[in-house]
């Protein structure tokens, strides 16, 4: 297995390259030179396979090679060590709960695979010169997950930059009581601050010099592939619920919280591959730049506005690129595939007040907003099914609630008129003390602290 560039200017590269540089030299994003095809057998032996077995098994293709079998199938375990478990909402939407991982988010799957590939093959490199170092920026949740997926990890550092002020308490404490390989830097700026002193650092030719930079977020292929075992878990339980005695279930469709696009996009690589998965749905805040290419077939970028789920605050969806790939480029097979919804911020909130209150379930932010779009979803099958056989099963969803509340305590709270409980797994935090490093929102005066260090 190769990567392509989909900037068509570079050469194919292997895994190990892909991972180590994140992005190829012409800016464009890797992609794999064939989607892994799984027949019919394997997928009815992936219906009851172990969680690490079929991580093990859905992995390898991509990673061609480049890592032996027994250091592959310790990562995949390490990886997905801990529940991803679907649960009822109404008698018609669940939620995969992506949030029991270490930093309570999604992101920690991606962040856990990639720091263990860039482990086994810094252990690999000979020349020790020069240090791997992950460079990111984030608004909360991946700064976390890279803080903890690399922690310990040998021969690899991390230097995080985060907005002053603008991260939830337990965000905070999450980025910046690491220690050890870890590093947070907090900028007096916005996100978006962050992500340009990022950009910069990686067209600084002394600073890559001194430095192996390379970036943790979901266009890395060794973040955004490991993605798609989300939706072989959630196909595992789905089947296990509905199968009958002639192996036939109800279709599960899947209603993503989209921001960068890269989650949404690994469930369509699943899909591709061969899993029978159903209809895909990008549920996304007021940044709606998918959501009307969908209905104009005009894509047209802004930049980001600020929401209440601020994890998908996000203008121009670099991942996009890659859906668009999967699907050849067309844009009726894109329709056919995939729809979006746009939901505003007071529909959020109500969201989040109304489940709370009526299923007894409390959404964060970002799976309010894919709670509400799986509603307008399924409503619409609802009206295309009305004479259709009245067994139809077509009327379930599910949505994959990508952070615990608790990350998101002032909205939550809020709409639920409660506090949330900090669950056992992070109270440890609370008694550790943060300790930062403030720098002004400048390519400059990071690019001193950097050329110190
Ligand atoms: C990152 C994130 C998202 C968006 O995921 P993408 O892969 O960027 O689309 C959604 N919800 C939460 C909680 C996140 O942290």
């Amino acid at each position: 297995m190769q990567y392509y560039s989909l900037g068509k200017q570079s050469p194919n590269v292997n895994f190990k390259t892909a991972a180590i540089t994140g992005q190829a030299p012409d800016k464009g994003l890797y992609f794999p030179t064939e989607i892994p095809q799984f027949t019919a057998a394997q997928i009815e032996r992936f219906k009851t396979l172990d969680k690490g077995s079929l991580a093990f098994e859905v992995m390898k293709p991509y990673v061609g090679g480049m890592i032996d079998d027994a250091s592959l199938q310790q990562i995949c375990a390490e990886t997905i060590h801990f529940e991803f478990p679907l649960v009822p909402i109404t008698e018609n939407i669940f939620s995969l709960e992506l949030f029991h991982g270490p930093t309570l988010a999604f992101k920690d799957v991606g962040a856990r695979f990639m720091s263990r590939c860039l482990g086994y093959f810094s252990i690999q490199e000979k020349d020790k010169s020069k240090l791997t170092t992950v460079l990111v920026a984030t608004s909360g949740d991946t700064g976390g997950a890279v803080a903890n997926g690399f922690l310990g990890v040998e021969g690899v550092n991390v230097i995080i930059l985060y907005p002053k002020g603008k991260v939830s308490p337990i965000q905070e404490l999450q980025l910046t009581t690491c220690g050890q390989n870890i590093t947070a830097l907090e900028v007096d700026g916005s996100f978006d601050d962050c992500q340009a002193i990022v950009k910069e650092a990686f067209m600084d030719g002394a600073l890559n010099e001194k430095y192996n930079l390379t970036s943790a977020n979901s266009i890395n292929v060794a973040r955004w592939l490991p993605q798609q075992l989300y939706y072989f878990f959630a196909w595992q339980q789905w089947v296990k619920q509905y199968q009958d005695a002639e192996g036939n279930y109800p279709a599960m469709h899947i209603v993503v919280p989209s921001g960068n696009f890269g989650n949404i996009c690994a469930g369509m690589m699943a899909k591709a591959s061969g899993l029978p998965l159903g209809h895909f749905v990008a549920a996304c805040n007021a940044n709606d730049v998918v959501t009307r290419y969908l209905a104009t077939e005009k894509y047209e970028i802004h930049p980001a506005v600020a929401t209440v789920s601020n994890a998908m605050d996000v203008g121009n969806p670099s991942n996009f690129v890659r859906i668009m790939e999967i699907l050849q480029n067309n844009f009726s097979q894109l329709t056919h595939a995939l729809s979006s919804y746009s939901i505003n911020d007071a529909t959020t909130k109500a969201t989040i007040t109304r489940v709370f209150k009526t299923d007894n379930y409390t959404l964060d932010p970002h799976g309010a907003v894919a709670f509400a779009a799986a509603e307008i979803f399924l409503a619409q099958e609802a009206k295309v099914n009305t004479n259709a056989n009245a067994q139809n099963n077509n009327h379930r969803a599910i949505i994959l609630e990508t952070a615990h509340p608790v990350k998101f305590p002032e909205v939550v709270e809020e709409a639920i008129g409660e506090k949330i409980e900090v669950p056992a797994s992070v109270q440890f935090l609370l008694d550790k003390a943060k300790v930062s490093i403030p720098l002004a929102a400048n390519y400059t005066a990071f690019k001193h602290w950097m050329m110190q260090n």
